[in-house]
């Protein structure tokens, strides 16, 4: 025994983590999360592993995807009513490895995630930040506004997903090394091609590698992209992701690409040498682009055309943040086509009427009603005819999107769309038979968790939805 005093060993505070994504090869530190605290408590099944800094150990992801969890739930959780609970309650389950599929899901219970083949060996959803705080983002969403779960709508489907990519450039944007780093990148003019617009690298290659429609070759979907909106009734169900499809994940890149767009504006207004933001000025206009989504998908309308509804609400709740926000939404949805010119010319000049209709549907919101709809059995293959919910809109200003001339264009009825919804989710092998086919009809494609499954409810067979991709 020496002399020299006993001292405690070191406690690490500390994690090393991939900054974004495990394909960008950067790293940085963060606290260790306690993710079974509050707000929104999640629950990792099994045992916690030490930390490990050895990037291919399934302890290396626990804490990846723990740290990515955590930071996104610190940053969501202001937005979600004061019960501060998930959709089902007060934790929310989170697996990490599945079984073998290149997917991620949320499925209320939890969020869960899968591995796959790849050309360098094996990737595993969870590995990815990114792809950990794109789920995330479906069950803050759901938690906000419930309504939007199971809304057999196309845009509806596909805004969820476009909050998800949301959820991950904002939640990414709260390390405070990734914000120095992007701003380094992009020279400031934030809503080009980088790390920050790449969302899923790593994952993204695989998946693109096995299902070339379903990603970009070096991401999953790049925010920076730019498409037109159009209706999606009109589009193929599946097309290389260079042109749209009616896929959620593609369609959804139409509105994506506008709030991105719009996030870059938003820093070049607030920022005090517009050619040079900070990373404080970052951090501001991201909580302000949180504020505004949240506050919005409260007062939207649920309807056919919701692309066009949100987008109004989205304008609207941006200038309580900034009256010159207002400016920035509607340029952006204008020239993505989401707004018509006539639509956001009414935005622009009738806010107070437009703010009573908003707070109107917001208030309301729990007692949103629908209708039922019959779709007829022998179309799917079904032993009897199938119940569909169709949502009852409160009246008041319709928002309409426009056409590649910018005049505004009728969206779809609310049994139309809803119908074309659901005929698609059986052409694309997306619904769970259960049991219900008619002479033994199964559910086809390779997906062994679908979207939607059937189930037997009060009232006769009903469609129901499983989990969001
Ligand atoms: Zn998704």
């Amino acid at each position: 025994m020496s002399g020299m005093p006993l001292t405690n060993p070191p406690v690490i505070t500390d994690l090393i983590i991939w900054e974004d994504d495990p394909a960008s090869g950067v790293f940085t530190t963060a606290p260790k999360p306690d993710v079974t605290q509050p707000p929104l408590k999640f629950l990792f099944p099994g045992a916690v592993p030490s930390v490990s800094n050895d990037i291919y150990s399934a302890a290396f992801r626990y804490w990846t995807a723990a740290e990515a969890a955590k930071r996104g739930v610190k940053f969501w959780a202001p937005t979600v009513p004061a019960s501060q609970h998930w959709q089902r309650g007060p934790v929310l389950e989170v697996h990490l490895d599945r079984w073998e599929d290149l997917q991620a899901d949320y499925d209320r219970r939890a969020l869960n995630f899968y591995h796959g083949p790849s050309v360098c060996g094996k990737v595993y959803s969870c590995a990815s930040p990114d792809v950990v705080c794109h789920e995330l983002g479906h069950a803050i969403l759901d938690a906000i506004n419930s309504h939007l779960w199971d809304a057999k709508l196309k845009e509806t489907s596909s805004f969820h997903e476009t909050f998800g990519d949301m959820s991950a450039i904002l939640c990414a944007l709260q390390l405070p090394s990734f914000r120095q780093a992007i701003l380094v990148e992009t020279h400031g003019n934030l809503c080009c091609d980088s790390r920050l617009s790449r969302i899923g690298q790593q994952f993204g290659v695989a998946v693109h590698a096995r299902y070339p429609n379903s990603a970009d070759a070096n991401c999953l979907r790049n925010a920076s992209s730019f498409f037109s909106y159009c209706n999606p009734s009109t589009l193929p169900h599946s097309a290389p992701t260079t042109v749209l499809s009616s896929d959620e994940h593609s369609f959804s890149r139409i509105f994506t690409g506008a709030l991105f767009e719009a996030l870059g504006d938003m820093l070049t207004l607030s920022a005090a040498n517009p050619s040079m933001p900070t990373p404080n000025e970052l951090l501001a206009v991201s909580l302000d682009m949180r504020d505004i989504l949240a506050g919005s998908v409260k007062k939207a309308r649920t309807t056919a055309g919701y692309f066009a509804e949100i987008a109004k609400a989205i304008a609207l709740e941006s200038a309580d943040k900034n009256p010159d926000y207002k400016a920035i939404f509607l340029n952006a949805f204008v020239g993505h086509s989401i707004l018509s010119m006539q639509t956001a010319a009414v935005i622009q000049s009738s806010p107070e009427m437009l703010q009573d209709e908003m707070r109107a549907i917001a208030d309301q919101r729990p007692a949103d009603e629908t209708e039922m709809m019959i779709l007829p059995a022998e179309r799917y293959g079904l032993a009897e005819d199938l119940q569909v919910e169709v949502p009852i809109p409160p009246p008041g200003f319709v928002s309409r999107s426009a056409g590649t001339d910018g005049r505004a264009i009728e969206p779809a009825s609310l049994p139309d769309a809803t119908e074309a919804f659901v005929d698609e989710l059986f052409l694309t092998g997306e619904v769970a038979y259960n049991g219900f086919g008619a002479k033994g009809v199964r559910s086809f494609g390779k997906r062994r968790n679908k979207t939607h499954e059937l189930v037997r409810g009060d009232r006769g067979l009903r469609l129901q939805r499983r989990l969001f991709r």
